[in-house]
């Protein structure tokens, strides 16, 4: 199978190299490109499977960049995740209205890194076979779609699968209804934010039947966050 593709846009040659060598370890064909201009080349040669564009760049920021890839048509199927050293909420937002398909907030672990790679390649219908993915006594098994807690399978709608494996790698974090709604229904949906408080309460509801449903907090005003220590 031929290898997938990520291009890399990262200003600090530091974080780059460090990109680049995890990503070929992970079995990835790396590009790495210090600048939007170099990136815009590269692409008009080789389209790669997924973008990991730094937020902050000289000359054309990571996020406006983001949009304009958006807007065009040739290359608006192409994931972006930002790279980002900012954490707060409101950049959040920011970034997720500039299209891109999931952050990673500097620092991370390179283990972090590939599984969100992993992740949105396999939401875009590429990538290769996942792992196995463990948080809390709560085993997942992307390839199979199976679910087990503390040994037992259970049974889940394809809904709150996703929602589930979202909650699994993004641990810790807040998401609102819409960021949600965003990346666990996709980006094209158009389903009401309450949708989401219907299935996270079904989810909830399973969950609680291993004693797990507090792993799933309310965060009022704001929305979700999965912990995997609850
Ligand atoms: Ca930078």
């Amino acid at each position: 199978m031929e290898k997938l593709c990520i291009l890399i846009v990262e200003d600090e040659a530091a974080i780059r190299d460090m990109l680049q060598l995890v990503l070929e370890q992970a079995g990835f064909d790396v590009r790495p490109v210090a600048h939007v201009q170099a990136a815009s080349q590269e692409m008009e040669s080789h389209l790669p499977d997924l973008i990991l564009l730094d937020w902050m760049l000289p000359g054309t920021s990571g996020v406006e960049w983001a949009k304009r890839l958006r807007r065009n048509a040739a290359y608006s199927d192409i994931p972006i995740i930002l790279l980002t050293a900012r954490s707060e909420e409101e950049d959040k937002v920011l970034g997720l209205d500039s299209g891109a398909d999931d952050y990673i907030t500097k620092p991370f672990s390179p283990r972090e890194l590939i599984a969100r790679i992993n992740a949105v390649l396999r939401r875009f219908g590429k990538g290769e076979k996942p792992g196995l993915i463990k948080v809390g006594g709560i085993l997942l098994n992307p390839e199979q779609h199976k679910v087990e807690i503390d040994g037992q399978p259970i049974n889940l709608s394809p809904t709150e699968y996703r929602l589930l494996e979202f909650f699994l790698i993004h641990p810790d974090k807040v998401y609102s209804r819409s960021q949600l709604l965003d990346r666990v229904w996709g980006r094209d949906s158009y389903i009401e934010e309450r949708t989401v408080d219907v299935h996270i309460r079904r989810l909830r509801k399973i969950l609680a039947e291993y004693g797990r449903d507090a792993m799933i907090e309310t965060v009022r005003g704001f929305g979700y966050r999965f912990t995997a220590l609850a």
